[in-house]
């Protein structure tokens, strides 16, 4: 069995990574790691923590979980790139940069990413930022197009399904052009 470690944001996007997996030729014994200071505003960033644990105790796997609050991290590290798709590309290498190390650290020689299972990231950047945090860490990114990959309904069933990227600049573009909440209400 080879040891892997897997970034995960969310529980939806972690259960697609887990079937892609299983699809794999190699037997992968996981290791699930949570750290996303791009996730905003506190409750938000809870509320998938908590699907990620849930997801990981119906699975029965390890979960490194860094439990804190990235909100300023994130700023500095996006600071005077917020328009798209330089955010993202720092915000990746963040992310990513991080688990290689936890990777390296944990013993694992290969690290992935839930992100690669999103219709709505950028995955040339994804696969950039993880190849440049592997060889950064010396480990190996496993990058693999799981946009079609359909997660076990009993692991991710009732878990919360987020509606934004992450950050408030992705909230922002998710619900600006939206009637959620305006008032007095549109006719
Ligand atoms: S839109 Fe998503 S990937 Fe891009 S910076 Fe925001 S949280 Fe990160």
């Amino acid at each position: 069995m080879e040891r892997i470690l897997i970034h995960a944001c969310c529980a939806h996007c972690l259960g697609k990574t887990l079937a892609g997996l299983k699809a794999e030729p190699v037997a992968y014994e996981p290791t699930i790691f949570w750290g996303n200071p791009n996730i905003h505003p506190l409750i938000e960033w809870r509320r998938r923590l908590k699907a990620v644990k849930m997801l990981a105790e119906r699975a029965h796997l390890p979960l490194i979980a860094d439990e804190t609050y990235g909100l300023v991290e994130f700023c500095r590290a996006v600071h005077g790139h917020e328009a798209v798709p330089e955010r993202c590309a720092r915000c990746y290498a963040l992310r990513l940069g991080r688990a290689a190390q936890v990777a390296r650290d944990a013993g694992c020689r290969v690290f992935t990413s839930t992100l690669v299972t999103s219709r709505h990231q950028d995955h040339d950047l994804i696969r950039a930022a993880g190849e440049a945090a592997a060889q950064a860490a010396g480990v190996e990114f496993l990058y693999r197009d799981w946009r079609a990959a359909e997660a076990d309904e009993k692991l991710v069933q009732m878990l919360y399904h987020q509606q934004y990227c992450g950050c408030v600049f992705s909230e922002f573009d998710r619900f600006k052009d939206t009637k959620t909440h305006l008032w007095p209400p549109p006719a």
